[in-house]
């Protein structure tokens, strides 16, 4: 099968000819038909993710159908059209038996913990835990920018910030988890802020629900400028970039009371950002990560999404192809474009 290769960390990604994986016993393998750039591929890519041993084969945000099954899968067919989510759980550790697949003991994740979807298949463990059925009407395009980032940001906002009607939302970085994250506070009822550093993002945050948008200039005082907006301070602020100065500013721009959630990935020089502890203490803020969402989350999320309450669809920028891909995962780092990149040509 063709897959998109890196040999080595920060080296050119190349097509290869590569051996189509096999299913373990409690596995499925998927034919990808869509699956997104993420930067967390190019993290990975980097060399940020000590999960990653080169040569390696990114992409953990897919969709597809069912083109192989284990021995030990019961409830499924060989075609069936299928996501996952991008921590697969095992379903038998003590998180997974207490709901939260998303932080299970034992996880792993396509495109980390070994070859992922940038490739015409790929592998799962654990499908009966992990697999998660498309309704008809979802194309694999937009059921693929579910994987990470808008389910992700559904876990922040509706099960972790738990997100009330009337309630101000700050959303800091307006990249795939931010935009998801306006959308579903949106949703929800509640009046969002959005933060970032370009126009273009912004322009796209007001579309898809924001009430209010600081422009980041390097000019601005972010924080004061989201009390002012909020009347005193957002209830819930997420760090949807994963950086110091968001994370400081997410935290920051709380009222009393108020509820951070850290989404955006704290990795290699970011990982002990600073966080203003005396006003957590102050302020009784609270402080929460999110990390994915289980499987069984996705009922709750589609049914969302078949009512017309939410729309992922508008927050596919663009699809390219296979190969393309070569080339646009080196240049992520770089925040260019706007919305969610899918690869759907293989
Ligand atoms: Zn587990
Ligand atoms: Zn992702």
């Amino acid at each position: 099968m063709r897959a998109a290769v890196y040999q080595a960390f920060t080296e050119p990604l190349s097509l290869e000819d590569v051996p189509e994986p096999a299913p373990a016993d409690h596995g499925a393998v998927i034919r990808v038909r869509a699956t997104g750039l993420c930067r967390s591929d190019w993290h990975g890519w980097m060399g940020h993710d000590p999960d990653i041993t080169p040569p390696h084969v990114p992409g953990h945000e897919f969709a597809g159908e069912i083109a192989a099954l284990g021995k030990h899968v019961p409830g499924w067919r060989l075609g069936e059209r299928v996501t996952v989510p991008f921590v697969c759980a095992c379903g038998v550790c003590p998180q997974c038996q207490s709901g939260n697949h998303q932080v299970c003991e034992s996880q792993t994740q396509p495109g980390f913990t070994y070859w992922g979807s940038f490739a015409e298949y790929v592998a799962i463990d654990h499908a009966a835990v992990n697999l998660v059925r498309l309704p008809e009407e979802l194309d694999e395009v937009t059921a693929a920018s579910l994987g990470c980032r808008f389910a992700t940001s559904f876990r922040a906002v509706v099960d972790q910030a738990k997100v009330r009607p009337g309630e101000w939302v700050a959303v800091h970085g307006c990249g795939g988890v931010g935009l998801s994250a306006i959308m579903i506070a949106d949703a929800l009822g509640a009046r969002v802020v959005a933060v970032d550093i370009t126009r273009e993002k912004l322009a796209l945050a007001q579309s898809v629900g924001a009430s209010a948008v600081v422009h980041d200039t390097g000019n601005v005082d972010v924080v004061e400028t989201v009390i002012q907006i909020t009347g005193g301070g957002a209830h819930v602020s997420i760090d949807a970039l994963g950086s110091p100065w968001t994370c400081f500013n997410s935290v920051a721009n709380l009222r009393r009371r108020g509820r951070h959630v850290q989404v955006g990935l704290m990795l290699a020089d970011h990982r002990h950002a600073a966080i203003p502890m005396d006003m957590v203490v102050a302020r009784e803020l609270r402080l929460m990560g999110s990390h994915g969402m289980q499987a069984h989350r996705y009922a709750a999320l589609l049914a969302m999404i078949r009512s017309g309450a939410l729309r992922p669809q508008r927050l596919v920028g663009k699809t390219i192809s296979l190969e393309q891909s070569l080339e646009a995962l080196v240049t992520m780092g770089s925040f260019g474009g706007a919305g969610v990149t899918v690869i759907d040509r293989f």
